[in-house]
């Protein structure tokens, strides 16, 4: 009887609450992706370079030519899937239209490309926005994704480290060059929390990896507090 019960509790709910694809929006049995949307995310695997994690086409155990070049502050850097077309979207509506809903799912992915490297972590932290920003968006995306790793990981999270203290022009469609520029000098820490990095070992979140020079310039100035290792974790990453 309890069987029944539950199967008409279960068909009730999904009409009054249908879950939905995060990216097409068609009806799904349980949260996430349709099969056809889940096919056309390209989810990063191995080969892949050892510090940033840009792809490689072959097999290669090494570094990409832009980390070889110049090594990032930070010590490796994770991601997903691809930032590119059919991505996009899915990523802009949880970034920009309030489409919160499916932050949970997106740390989900996170996690799953992570969870090794976060084994020993002492703490999330992640990429600020200007409060200014905050304000009109209600929300940062990134501190989202941040509280749904450290739910999954137990790692502490702490928001209040880093601070966005110079309002920029957004960071899309600049040039690596103008990038490094808008983001220089636009972030800084607050010193009353700056005593728990020393020594630790942090994940810093943000949702997209560029160029990089945002979560860069993080892990620089969490080095200069002495962070002993700093990996950056991202939902997607830009092929240049
Ligand atoms: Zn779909
Ligand atoms: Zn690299």
């Amino acid at each position: 009887m309890n069987y029944f019960i539950d199967k008409i509790m279960e068909v009730v709910k999904n009409i009054c609450f249908p879950i939905v694809c995060c990216k097409c929006g068609d009806f799904v049995d349980s949260e996430g992706l349709c099969p056809n949307c889940w096919k056309h995310i390209k989810w990063i695997s191995d080969p892949k370079c050892k510090i940033c994690g840009a792809p490689f086409e072959i097999d290669l155990d090494a570094l990409c030519l832009a980390c070889l070049k110049k090594r990032p502050h930070f010590d490796r850097a994770i991601a997903a899937f691809r930032y590119e077309d059919f991505s996009k979207d899915m990523i802009l509506k949880f970034k920009h239209w309030d489409a919160t809903y499916i932050a949970e799912k997106l740390s989900n992915w996170m996690y799953g490309a992570c969870a090794k490297d976060m084994a020993g972590a002492d703490i999330i932290i992640p990429v600020p926005i200007h409060f200014l920003k905050r304000l009109k968006r209600q929300y940062n995306q990134s501190e989202l994704l941040a509280m749904g790793l450290q739910k999954l990981s137990g790692v502490a999270y702490e928001p209040r480290i880093l601070k966005k203290i110079k309002h920029t022009d957004p960071q899309e469609g600049l040039s690596r060059n103008r990038r490094l520029k808008n983001v220089r000098g636009s972030l800084g820490v607050d010193e009353d929390y700056v005593s728990l990095i020393d020594g630790k070992s942090v994940i810093l979140v943000d949702d997209v990896l560029t160029t990089g020079s945002t979560v860069n310039e993080c892990s620089r100035i969490l080095k200069k507090y002495n962070a002993a290792k700093v990996i950056v974790v991202t939902l997607a990453r830009v092929d240049l």
